[in-house]
């Protein structure tokens, strides 16, 4: 889980201290060993191109409507070699390797309290985090929670370890999954309100979606998390775990972002945060598609959100304003849907893109160049045309 950058001094020292402990991992292991959710993608290894003011790299995809329907995946199930490999995707297919339909929260604790790798002090968090869930979202399926629950390793560690378990400079934390460890700072207190508290409990949320064991008769994967959209994945994640606490939590973890997501789901109808635990993110595509008459449009706008992110944190680029209006565009037309009444006025109109637009912008950099205009000028052509088609 990251937060916006540290000095420059700090992380070009950090940074040429990571890259000097890669090397050795990397000499030593003979492979990259760890899949980090919060890995930045601001990394030293490549060399980036330097592109000219106002551009940057292609997008590795198209910005429309795309004709071919979003694959949803479910689950692989086959045999190789004597070995039964089973990929899941969807919480609707746990049964394939669980035998009992469902565990509950009661459980849970149970096995928290068995576990004697969990430091005492995590387990009192970790029974707040799945008593919360079970009191928010009892729809949320708790197998592959409980699952990790049962080995979970949480290790706090120093700054330099921290950086290397997450391969970023800029992460307060990790879950590191084919470990089915959390890796965290040392000596933080936990209080809530914090945002120690907010880290922990984000990483939480990533083992309650996500598992991988290998043995010699069964690989199993438990991926609800989706690779080629990393950002989005975080952002759910973020406001699902603020929306578990008992208090009002807008310093969010990747906060433009989340902010977005934050309308999003807001404005989908029939879309609760239980879905994020049972589901994937194409599944949420799929449901914006549906309500907003789209064929395969919501994953695109998801990569924008994600590539914006990119592009902030890339010195390399700055593809300008413009570049990200479909996303601005996107926004306001849920918003229109969801909340103008008809035969509003210009300055009705204009104070309901005041609410989304505050919503969005809350604590955001203003290194993120965000026209807000482009809100209320694609708003009122929205509106105007749908008042008058
Ligand atoms: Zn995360």
């Amino acid at each position: 889980m990251q937060k916006p950058l540290k000095s420059i001094g700090k992380r070009i020292s950090a940074i040429i201290i990571i890259a000097a402990l890669l090397t050795v991992s990397l000499a030593s292991s003979g492979c990259f060993p760890y899949a980090s959710f919060d890995t930045g993608s601001d990394g030293p290894y490549e060399p980036v191109p330097t592109y000219a003011p106002g551009t940057g790299p292609e997008l590795g995809f198209a910005l429309e409507d795309n004709a071919e329907p979003l694959e949803i995946d479910e689950y692989d199930d086959y045999e190789l070699l004597g070995k039964r490999y089973i990929s899941i995707y969807d919480a609707g297919y746990l049964d394939l390797y669980f035998d009992v339909p469902s565990v509950s929260a009661a459980e849970c604790v149970s096995h928290i309290d068995e576990n004697a790798a969990i430091p005492e002090k995590f387990k009192e968090l970790l029974r707040i985090f799945v008593r919360s869930i079970e009191e928010k979202y009892p729809e949320a399926d708790l197998r592959p929670l409980d699952l990790n629950i049962r080995t979970l390793e949480i290790v706090e560690c120093d700054e330099y370890e921290l950086a290397i378990h997450t391969l970023s400079i800029d992460a307060y934390g990790c879950y590191v999954r084919d470990e089915n460890r959390i890796y965290v700072p040392k000596d933080c207190e936990y209080v809530p309100g914090t945002w120690e508290y907010q880290v922990i409990m984000h990483e939480f949320g990533h083992a309650a979606r996500t598992v991988q064991r290998s043995s010699k008769d069964l690989d199993l994967s438990i991926e609800l998390s989706s690779s080629i959209c990393t950002i989005p994945e975080e952002a759910l994640n973020s406001l699902f775990t603020v929306s578990l606490f008992d208090y009002e939590e807008r310093d969010i973890a990747y906060q433009l972002q989340s902010n977005m997501f934050l309308i999003l789901t807001g404005c989908l109808e029939g879309y609760s945060l239980s879905d994020y635990l049972n589901h994937r993110l194409s599944y949420f595509a799929h449901l914006l598609d549906e309500q907003n008459g789209n064929n395969n449009y919501a994953m695109s706008i998801m990569k924008l959100i994600e590539e914006q992110r990119t592009d902030y944190f890339d010195e390399n680029y700055d593809r300008g304003s413009e570049f990200y209006y479909p996303i601005y565009d996107y926004l306001a037309k849920m918003y229109v849907d969801r909340y103008a009444s008809p035969g509003m006025s210009d300055e009705e109109l204009a104070a309901l893109i005041d609410e989304l637009v505050e919503t969005v912008m809350f604590d955001v950099p203003e290194d993120y160049d965000i026209d807000t205009d482009e809100f209320y000028r694609f708003a009122e052509e929205y509106y105007g045309d749908r008042q008058d088609p």
